[in-house]
């Protein structure tokens, strides 16, 4: 486990030489400490990034020198699954199997950029039109230059795929700064990235906290795009300080999103997507399903097998076989979580769960919990949890439903289940939200773009719109007949 920042292609000690611990959430242990970046450590890694954007290598290369860095990262995280998916266990606490898949993912997002990178030299120039004779004109593509990007702890080396490699396909520069509760995957990847030969000063990180670290990085004159995923509080001040430098910013924030059970999908196959879509990854998903919608007439009948299912997930630590529910990230996430439920206890009837599963009192550990008949205005049912816990309400119409999937500030994801595509499409289409599923909930796929409405965010990732974040369009406009125009200088 790397104990370093990693600037200027190596690893380095902080300026200021403070530590911070990393916790594991199955038994609050300290396990690791991680430099406590600072605003000294930032502008080292910028001055760094700017040096290699302006005056390196990077961004002058062809797209396809830039796949062949990109594809060796990629084969380097494939080839080191294992040992990366069990360190992203022991810092986030989600079960192994879906830590392998997270690391499969990072891998994919890695080549899957690469691929993009090569294309781009024979997309360089897209000619244009001009409704005038003597002119011709083209557009081409550039890298934007210097990119701050900060990251949540969810997904920690996954969530860290999604900007970089992007940023690195475009020829941009890059400091990332992991979330404070889960650093570890994602320094591993300056040495990933010093193995496959990425020119210096491309890649930077730096760990440290979101005041300390994030908070430089988004003031610092020499970024010039900022990307983010993370809650809205923080989007929204992220928003605010680069507007003082009109820097380009991506935001990629919180949701509750709906998903809408019409009363002709057999029961099983909506109980198994109710229960993906917000008990995986014990439910630090941004696009869980939090709120279930479910046609009347199965209502009651769906409501007690999903009782009975959740039942039988098997909650323990993430390395330990079978289990589906590892720990949350962090004590204070677990706190937040407990009092969230304790909060809809008092809004609405409790199903199931709600508690400290027994035996597990050492880790930050929550059952799988249900609510049920809260009202439409209940704190429960519109504020984003971030842990595995669901409210579900019957509804009686397709308008009502789509009444009151809409009825919320946020809009990442909704889902809608049912027998009849004509209307399954019809709903996936009134969803104001960004990432819709028929008939499943969460398959996240790196081709597709990825991102919310309204309080959800801003911009997309992943696919060729994660690259578009990265890049710039410029004009070249030329008058091509080497005489004088006739403006002021007539015959
Ligand atoms: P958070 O906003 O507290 O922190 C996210 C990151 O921002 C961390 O790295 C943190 O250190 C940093 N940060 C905090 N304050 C900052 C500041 N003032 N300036 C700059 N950086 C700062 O969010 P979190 O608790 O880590 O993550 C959970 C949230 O992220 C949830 O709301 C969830 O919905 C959202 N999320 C969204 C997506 C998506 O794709 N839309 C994905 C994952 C998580």
């Amino acid at each position: 486990m790397k104990d370093q920042l990693f600037i200027d292609g190596d690893y380095v000690a902080s300026a200021s030489g403070q530590i911070f611990e990393v916790v594991d959430p199955s038994d609050r242990q300290v396990f690791h400490h991680v430099p406590r970046g600072n605003a000294e450590d930032i502008d080292r890694a910028v001055t760094a990034a700017r040096r290699a954007f302006d005056h390196g290598p990077w961004p002058r290369m062809s797209g396809a020198e830039r796949a062949s860095v990109l594809r060796r990262m990629g084969d380097e995280i494939a080839a080191r699954k294992d040992e990366l998916a069990r360190l992203e266990v022991r810092d986030n606490g989600k079960p192994l199997p879906e830590a392998v898949w997270d690391i499969e993912d990072t891998a994919g997002v890695f080549h899957f950029y690469a691929d993009l990178a090569e294309r781009m030299d024979n997309a360089a120039e897209q000619p244009i039109t001009l409704g005038m004779d003597g002119f011709t004109s083209k557009a081409v593509r550039e890298p934007v230059g210097v990119a701050g990007a900060i990251i949540p702890w969810n997904f920690p080396l996954l969530m860290a795929s999604w900007k970089v490699a992007p940023a690195l396909a475009a020829g941009c520069s890059i400091v990332l700064k992991p979330s404070e509760l889960t650093p570890v995957t994602a320094l591993e990847l300056g040495g990933i990235a010093q193995k496959a030969g990425l020119p210096a000063g491309v890649l930077n990180i730096v760990t440290g906290f979101g005041a300390e670290a994030g908070q430089p990085l988004t003031e610092h004159p020499g970024v010039d795009k900022l990307a983010f995923t993370g809650s809205v509080p923080t989007g929204s001040r992220i928003m605010a300080t680069a507007a003082r430098d009109i820097k380009t910013v991506s935001l990629e924030l919180g949701g509750k999103s709906p998903l809408v059970v019409f009363a002709d999908t057999p029961i099983d196959e909506a109980v198994e997507w109710i229960l993906f879509g917000i008990f995986w990854n014990q439910g630090e998903v941004c696009s869980a399903t939090s709120r279930v919608l479910v046609e009347a007439p199965i209502y009651d009948k769906l409501m007690a097998r999903l009782a009975e299912e959740a039942l039988k997930i098997k909650i323990g630590h993430g390395l330990d076989e079978g289990v589906l529910l590892g720990p949350l990230v962090s004590p204070s996430q677990h706190e937040k979580v407990l009092a969230a439920i304790e909060r809809g206890k008092s809004e609405g009837r409790l199903v199931t769960g709600g508690g400290v599963p027994k035996g597990l009192e050492a880790g930050c550990y929550v059952e799988p919990t249900i609510f049920a008949d809260m009202a439409e205005d209940s704190w429960i049912w519109r504020e984003e949890i971030f842990g595995p816990v669901v409210c579900v309400k019957p509804f009686e119409t397709e308008a009502e439903a789509i009444r009151m999937a809409n009825d919320s500030r946020f809009g990442l994801a909704a889902a809608v289940m049912s027998a009849d595509l004509d209307r399954a499409e019809r709903v996936a289409r009134a969803f104001r939200a960004g990432i819709v599923w028929i008939n499943c909930s969460q398959p996240t796929f790196t081709e597709a773009p990825w991102g919310g409405y309204k309080q959800s965010g801003i911009g997309r990732e992943l696919g060729e719109w994660g690259l578009n974040n990265y890049l710039e369009t410029k004009q070249i406009t030329a008058w091509d007949r080497h005489k004088p125009w006739g403006w002021y200088l007539k015959g």
